[in-house]
């Protein structure tokens, strides 16, 4: 029996806890992941990674890593909506519709504005070899493989954790301070007894990874197509085909295909049927796909209401999981780690109190329910489409043929039908252009002091972003000049952990208070004039920031805003102690 004791273990070397041990290299804290499997997971999973999860592997070195092997945007930034691939009958080889997504097409000046990096799309398999890679050449020796939990005690001080070394078969004792359990629910959820809420067993999805040569069908930037037909039973069952590269676009050497299931029917599990089936969707017979994994997945809508047990936390699927849909799960779990690791890094190095990391669970929970609730919202719109289309699920064949043919017919009924197909997959937008439920969010009634401004008004259809500096919100970007190099007003925290005061031309008592407030609270505080050191060249921030030019804002190490006071304070000093003291729960 070995015994270690190290500051953080992180359970579990998938999306979340990978990124969690990123996060905390750069933030200067020792820690140990222990991953039950030798490798990480074989299978394509989760594949878009939406901006804010860009963003934060931007400011932790990441993102130009996964840039340069990732799918550019003009190779995955749309999604249709077709009947077949193959085939020459009258109702084959029809696009029913196509959709700008994810900040392609005419998306991507908006994107393009309101970040200072695009989203990206990598599919798991390939992206988790990536992290683990970022995380060993940060922490070596510390990310272990093959590494089991198999028990734990919550102590005065900590946690001791068993661990099964299953390459040399050693019981090894690991004494954390803190845990953070990114296990996706498999260990301690269960045994620590948290309670999942909400729909659970919807459908069991059958995801089928293979590599075929589909360049002379596929559309070049095309990520995601949806097959409608008349013999399918509708969007899910008829079937969804998503590229995965590693050459992105037409060219794209690998595809997964979802199939929707019921969790009762027993043809779920028959795998010789697949490709079969699958070859009649596409009405391409002659193609020879080479299957590479058959994987289940049973679709919930659950979100822990505890998150922190002692002194472990719950992170990523082991707090929320949720449909695929919007692609939320794996970028939400990144998000925990985001959120919790730099709260961590404060307490540790005893700038800050206990406090501050209840705050984790009283912001990512809000955030995380309401991104399964729209995961769930946009999984159940499908119906809608498939409604939309005139497509009946559980119809006989010949009337969902008549409802297409006279869908796709040159007459004037044919165009009311299509203009209300266009409406109905229209709404669908709260799936593919959900700009504002990826970087709106905002944390209330956390590590954050409020103004007593009003909400910021958010758009219903989750599309429109309103940038805003009210504490809660993500920094807004905006390009500045700094010593003749343009950085984003998101490049100025560093990913050291430390504060950021920004004020205006005319902030210099706010420059002192922020002096003044490190010496009292020991936390670092970075400072950005801008119209000082810092050179609003393209006059955005005078747009965004929401202060005077005597004003100041308090941004937190992960970009979201603390506290903002408008104008000059009589006592900055005073006013900007009490804010750092406040969030950092002292
Ligand atoms: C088959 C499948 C297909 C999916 N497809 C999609 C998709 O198309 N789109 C989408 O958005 N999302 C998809 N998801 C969901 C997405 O993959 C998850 O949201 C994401 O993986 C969550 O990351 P995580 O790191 O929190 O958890 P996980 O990826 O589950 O990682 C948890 C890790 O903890 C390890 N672990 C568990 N117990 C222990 C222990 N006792 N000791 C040590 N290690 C332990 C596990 O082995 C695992 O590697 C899919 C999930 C599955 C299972």
């Amino acid at each position: 029996m070995s015994e270690h004791e190290v500051p953080v273990l992180i359970i579990g070397g998938g999306g979340c806890g990978l990124s969690a041990s990123i996060f905390l290299s750069n933030l200067g804290v020792e820690h140990l992941l222990v991953e039950r499997h030798a490798t990480t997971s074989v299978l394509p999973k989760a594949h878009y990674l939406n901006q804010r999860t860009m963003e934060a592997f931007r400011q932790h070195g990441v993102a130009d890593a996964i840039n340069a092997v990732g799918a550019p945007i003009e190779k995955f930034g749309k999604v249709r909506w077709t009947t077949s691939m193959g085939g020459d009958g009258p109702l084959d080889r029809k696009i029913i519709h196509e959709m700008d997504a994810f900040g392609g097409g005419s998306l991507r000046p908006t994107y393009e504005a309101d970040s200072p990096v695009m989203s990206g799309n990598y599919p798991q398999l390939r992206l988790e070899p990536l992290l683990r890679e970022q995380a060993e050449a940060r922490a070596p020796g510390q990310v272990r493989y093959n590494h089991e939990v198999t028990g734990w005690e919550q102590l005065d001080d900590g946690v001791s954790v068993a661990v099964k070394n299953h390459d040399t078969g050693e019981d090894l004792t690991i004494k954390a301070r803190y845990v953070i359990a990114a296990d996706g629910g498999r260990t301690i959820g269960p045994k620590v007894g948290v309670e999942m809420t909400g729909p659970t067993g919807m459908v069991d999805m059958v995801s089928t990874h293979f590599s075929c040569d589909l360049s002379e069908y596929w559309d070049d930037g095309t990520l995601i197509n949806w097959f409608l037909n008349p013999e399918g039973a509708d969007s899910w069952g008829s079937g969804v085909v998503v590229q995965m590269g590693p050459t992105w676009g037409k060219h794209s050497q690998e595809f997964v295909l979802h199939f929707a299931f019921s969790p009762d029917d027993e043809e779920r599990f028959n795998e010789e049927a697949i490709i079969p089936r699958m070859k009649k969707m596409l009405k391409l017979p002659d193609i020879e796909p080479r299957v590479h994994k058959v994987s289940h997945w049973i679709l919930e809508r659950v979100v822990a209401q505890q998150w922190r047990y002692g002194d472990i936390f719950l992170a990523g699927d082991a707090a929320h999981r949720q449909p695929p849909t919007s692609g939320l799960g794996l970028n939400t779990g990144i998000q925990d780690a985001y959120n919790l690791t730099w709260k961590l890094a404060q307490v540790l190095a005893g700038r800050a109190g206990d406090e501050l990391l209840d705050s984790y669970e009283a912001e990512r929970l809000p955030v995380s329910t309401d991104g399964a609730d729209w995961a769930l919202l946009t999984f159940m719109n499908h119906g809608v489409i498939d409604a939309g289309i005139g497509l009946v699920a559980g119809a006989p064949v010949e009337v969902n043929k008549a409802a297409f043919q006279a869908l796709f017919s040159d007459t004037r009924l044919g165009r009311a039908l299509r203009a209300r197909a266009e409406v109905a997959i229209g709404t669908q937008t709260w799936e593919f252009q959900a700009h504002d439920v990826e970087i709106g969010f905002t944390y209330e009634g956390g590590a954050v002091v409020d103004d007593g401004s009003g909400p910021v008004v958010r758009d219903d259809m989750g599309r429109v972003y309103t940038p805003s500096t009210k504490p809660g919100h993500r920094l807004p970007h905006a390009w500045l000049e700094h010593d003749g190099q343009r950085i984003s007003t998101h490049d100025l925290v560093g990913d050291q952990g430390n504060f950021l005061l920004i004020t205006g031309a005319n902030g210099d008592a706010w420059t002192e208070a922020a002096s003044a407030a490190s010496d009292k609270t020991g936390a670092t505080i970075k400072v950005a004039t801008i119209g000082g050191n810092y050179h609003d060249a393209e006059g955005t921030w005078a747009r965004l920031r929401e202060i005077n030019e005597d004003g100041a804002l308090l941004v937190r190490p992960d970009n979201h805003i603390a506290f903002r006071s408008a104008r000059a304070a009589s006592d900055p000093a005073g006013v900007l102690t009490d804010a750092v003291s406040s969030v950092l729960g002292r």
